[in-house]
């Protein structure tokens, strides 16, 4: 459908509601790019739809730059999320700031849609993109310093380490070594902690990281527990080969070691996943639950390749399908 034949609403602003309508026919679960995405297709198919997230951007929110999303080099993730609202906003897509709790059966084929924070509507079809979690390290002494030099996001706290004579990244993902070539232009030293010699990390971004002079690759070996006194001051690693154990005087300790999902929410809500929690979905983004469908981070496909892009394209599928879905279940006149 060619952009002229449809009315534009054009606010500055996304829509903030207050509260829900009584009913939609999508309600998209999330705010990153797989429900930007999800929201302007819904919103060419016509369908009535709300954004309902507990925050925007996802874990764009994590990131520094993008650099691999077709048509924005070099840019700033922030501004990337505003073009990402921007963008929804023309279609008038409104959004509720709030987490959505249970999707329950209401009958006849309506969904009921419940938050956290005590609204409710009812919906046709659901579309899940509620991403994935900081995974945890659970090693002694993580809770004592979580926020006390411990951190999850190397890109969010890095400026904070300046002049740190030593921090410490785990991992051995994108994440790991986007944080560390990142780290070592504010800490004097930076450890890159990982389990094996192999990197899951693009290449691109492992060079990046090997051209730092301040970097020391530790690998084969993992950390075993986290020290301090009121805050972090070092980290004990085993080499996983020899056995052997040493400390390392660290001021900060970067935990980049992945993401899982919020196994809670699927089993509350009976939605199928894999062995690894994720939501399983066929190739057209159908979930286990006639009428869901889920979209990005949180859903099985494509894992262990986890872009702006795969989000992007798994969230439009996902809107076409929950509107071939309605078309199917509902006839016009009862729309
Ligand atoms: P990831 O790709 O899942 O990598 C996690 C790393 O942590 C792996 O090296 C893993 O080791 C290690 N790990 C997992 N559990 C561990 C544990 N308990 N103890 C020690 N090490 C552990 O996670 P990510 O780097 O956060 O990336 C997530 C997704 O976002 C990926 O798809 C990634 O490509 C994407 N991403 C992309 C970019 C980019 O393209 N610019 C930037 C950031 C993230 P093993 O390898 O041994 O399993």
């Amino acid at each position: 459908m060619g952009k002229m034949e449809l009315e534009f609403r054009i606010p500055r602003e996304q829509e903030l509601l207050q509260e829900l309508e009584p009913e939609y026919d999508v309600v998209i679960v999330g705010g990153g790019p797989a429900a930007y995405s999800a929201a302007i297709y819904a919103a060419r198919f016509a369908l009535k739809t709300v954004m309902v997230a507990e925050e925007v951007g996802g874990q764009l929110t994590l990131a520094g730059e993008v650099d691999d999303y077709l048509g924005l080099p070099g840019m700033k993730a922030a501004d990337v999320i505003e073009k990402f609202k921007e963008h929804v906003m023309r279609y008038g897509v409104p959004l509720l700031n709030d987490r959505v709790e249970t999707v329950g059966e209401a009958g006849k084929g309506m969904m009921r849609v419940e938050t956290v924070g005590e609204a409710r509507t009812l919906a046709k079809a659901i579309i899940l993109a509620i991403g994935a979690r900081r995974r945890r390290l659970h090693v002694p002494g993580e809770d004592e310093f979580d926020g006390k030099g411990i951190s999850y996001c190397s890109i969010c706290d890095a400026p904070l380490f300046k002049d740190v004579d030593a921090v410490v990244v785990i991992g051995g993902g994108d994440s790991a070594m986007e944080g560390a070539a990142l780290l070592a232009e504010y800490a004097k030293k930076v450890y890159l902690v990982h389990r094996r010699e192999e990197f899951r990390a693009q290449s691109i971004n492992v060079e990046a990281a090997r051209r730092k002079p301040n970097i020391e690759f530790v690998l084969d070996a993992v950390v075993r527990e986290i020290s301090g006194n009121r805050r972090v001051g070092g980290v004990l690693i085993e080499d996983l080969k020899t056995g052997e154990r040493r400390e390392l005087q660290v001021g900060g300790v970067f935990i980049e070691i992945g993401f899982e999902p919020d196994v809670e929410f699927t089993r509350r809500n009976g939605i199928e996943t894999d062995e690894h929690g994720y939501i399983k979905v066929d190739e057209w983004m159908r979930t286990s639950r006639p009428g869901i469908f889920a979209a990005g981070d949180c859903t099985s496909l494509w894992l262990g390749f986890r872009q702006i892009a795969t989000a992007v394209a798994q969230g439009a599928v996902a809107a076409y399908s929950a509107n071939r879905y309605l078309r199917e279940m509902w006839s016009r006149s009862t729309r």
